[in-house]
């Protein structure tokens, strides 16, 4: 068995009852007695009696929710028992761990990588002791309102409720115990928060999160793994989770994962008090997009997460949230960097030609660019940016919406500067550093701008001209964007970014309840499996795309999701 892991020091003897079959001591049941009358499939035709999804955009059968071949017991070479096993070592699974061990549960972390394993900055929180003020009932009615309205009514405010009266709770949690490992959460302030529009206004609940070694979401679980493991938890690599198995014939607990390690057998985990699926999302699986989020098909994946979990779930009865399924989207991040892609300058697709009204709400502005050939699109101004930039700027979709400091944007991307850019604050150093990191064009004419870009020169100097005519009449009757977020485009230089949208990862997933327990179709619980973080679903995500009124709010619900599934699980 590979356990590659972050502390090394630690006995895991004491918790492995047997290995291989000796002493396995297996549950009578198997995944094949698992498939109840509403789940059965037939593996020859492929054509399954599940509910709500099984089939993909374009009416075929999906394979993904086909249950495979019960592994067979011979294949299986390692058996563990344990209390709680854990499906992913991401934010929600690492937090899990945390807590239970902590409250002295026997646990159990099977993770497919060699390490743990998580990306993002900033994580949300509501009402945390570190918070310098505290948000009152109308902020919470506004964020809620405001959430469901830009998430397409699609939101459970069960679930969101939660969140805002938990995740204090959590995030003082998880800040308690790793401080002392020099982890520290920087909170926004809400100065700005009344005054924005609707659509742009991103309430201020986040916090950059951060160590000497590590930022964001890696500095949270890099911190507490160590110390789950420290109090006993057990951290197996390089061993992805494949199938539940649930009892009297797949109506009764779920009592054990199977996680197939590199040498390509299988380890089982029998957990007696749940399994819970922490494997994130499932951004990189197509088949998976295709059926639940067709609208976002043209945006490249920036994380791994294949959606087994879901699949998993599936497979023993769980129900998915139906389609369509959120995700969060946001332009140019790594490489290259999203600061400033919500700025409602002029934008163009290759083609040249306008893409709509650049004002909308920051998570809607890329399916501006769906029907464009290269599905991306080409921010536009010119030497007069200075002028205009004032009236674009937003505390809505915070960075996005303005652009930072070089500073923070070399901070924040671990892009390394070569000067001390500490005392930058204008636009033109910004501007500069963007050049210089080769995120934006500057050209003395349109005609350079649009060949060092590929743009249709011809198309490019129509659309530029009849946004210049709207801009003079104070009406964009074209789109009908406000006047005041309007600009002229006339004076050399031009400067154009180019802005390519990208999943970060999907947001719905197996159907829960307030405790985190994974629900059946009927609403029924499926008893011993609960779910947190992307892998779980219930819609505190809703619409096409996270409402950005609330951001950083997926790293958040994982993390407190994460710690409410343990506490249930451990305190009941
Ligand atoms: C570049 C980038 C930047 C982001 N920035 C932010 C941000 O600033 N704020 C924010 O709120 N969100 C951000 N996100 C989104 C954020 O990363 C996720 O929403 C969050 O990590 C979800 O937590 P999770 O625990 O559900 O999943 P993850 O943290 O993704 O963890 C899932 C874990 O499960 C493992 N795994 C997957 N499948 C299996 C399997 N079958 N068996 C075993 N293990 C498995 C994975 O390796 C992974 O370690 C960002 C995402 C990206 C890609």
């Amino acid at each position: 068995m590979e356990r590659k892991g972050i502390v090394m020091d630690i006995s895991r003897r004491s918790f492995i009852k047997g290995a291989g079959l000796a002493g396995a001591g297996f549950a009578a049941a198997s995944l094949a007695a698992c498939k109840s009358e509403s789940s059965a499939s037939d593996a020859n035709t492929g054509e399954s009696s599940m509910p709500s999804t099984g089939v993909n955009a374009n009416n075929a059968p999906s394979s993904w929710d086909t249950p495979p071949e019960p592994i067979d017991d011979a294949q299986i070479s390692e058996v563990i028992d344990t209390e709680v096993c854990i499906l992913g070592a991401g934010v929600s699974g690492v937090v899990a761990a945390a807590v239970a061990a902590e409250l002295g549960a026997r646990v159990l972390v099977m993770q497919n990588k060699e390490t743990i394993h998580s990306q993002g900055s900033g994580a949300a929180a509501f009402n945390s002791q570190r918070q310098t003020e505290n948000f009152d009932d109308e902020f919470r009615s506004e964020l809620v309102r405001l959430k469901s309205l830009y998430e397409g009514g699609l939101v459970n405010h069960e679930l969101v409720s939660l969140w805002l009266d938990r995740s204090g709770e959590a995030v003082d949690w998880v800040l308690d115990r790793i401080e002392e490992d020099g982890v520290t959460a920087s909170f926004d302030t809400y100065e700005n928060w009344r005054e924005a529009d609707d659509q742009a206004k991103t309430c201020p609940i986040s916090a950059m999160w951060g160590s000497p070694d590590s930022m964001g979401s890696m500095a949270i679980i890099s911190a507490l793994a160590p110390r789950a493991e420290s109090m006993g938890a057990q951290f197996i690599y390089n061993t992805t989770a494949r199938q539940l198995i649930r009892e009297e014939g797949g109506e009764g607990r779920v009592v054990a994962a199977l996680g197939e390690k590199s040498d390509g057998t299988y380890l089982r985990v029998n957990a007696s008090k749940a399994v819970i699926v922490c494997t994130g999302g499932y951004e990189a699986n197509d088949e998976m997009r295709d059926t639940f989020m067709p609208h976002a098909n043209r945006f490249k994946a920036l994380s791994d997460n294949k959606g087994e979990g879901l699949q998993m779930g599936r497979w023993v009865g769980a129900d998915i949230d139906p389609a369509p399924h959120a995700s969060n989207i946001h332009y140019n991040y790594l490489p290259s960097d999203p600061f400033g892609s919500g700025l409602p300058w002029l934008r163009v697709n290759k083609e040249g030609k306008r893409l709509g009204n650049e004002d909308i709400a920051y998570s809607f502005l890329p399916f501006l660019d769906i029907y464009s050939e290269e599905a991306a699109c080409y921010q536009i101004f010119d030497a007069d940016y200075d002028l205009y930039y004032p009236r674009m700027i937003d505390h809505g979709a915070g960075i996005f919406r303005s652009v930072p400091s070089p500073k923070f944007v070399a901070d924040a991307v671990t892009l390394q500067t070569t000067e001390d850019t500490s005392s930058w604050s204008d636009l033109d150093k910004t501007w500069q550093y963007y050049l210089e990191m080769g995120s934006m064009v500057r050209a003395d004419s349109l005609e350079e701008l649009a060949s060092q870009f590929g743009i249709n020169y011809e198309e490019l100097q129509k659309t530029v001209d009849r946004y210049n005519e709207l801009y003079d009449a104070g009406n964009d009757v074209d789109f009908g964007k406000k006047p005041e977020r309007m600009q002229a485009i006339r004076k050399a230089p031009f400067y154009g970014i180019r802005r390519e949208a990208c999943v970060l990862g999907t947001l719905n997933g197996l159907v829960i309840n307030n405790r985190m327990q994974v629900l059946d179709d009927k609403r029924k619980v499926i008893p011993g499996l609960y779910a947190a973080g992307n892998a779980s679903g219930g819609r505190f995500f809703g619409g096409i795309a996270q409402a950005m009124v609330a951001p950083a709010t997926t790293i958040s619900r994982a993390l407190v999701w994460g710690y409410l599934a343990a506490l249930d699980i451990c305190q009941a």
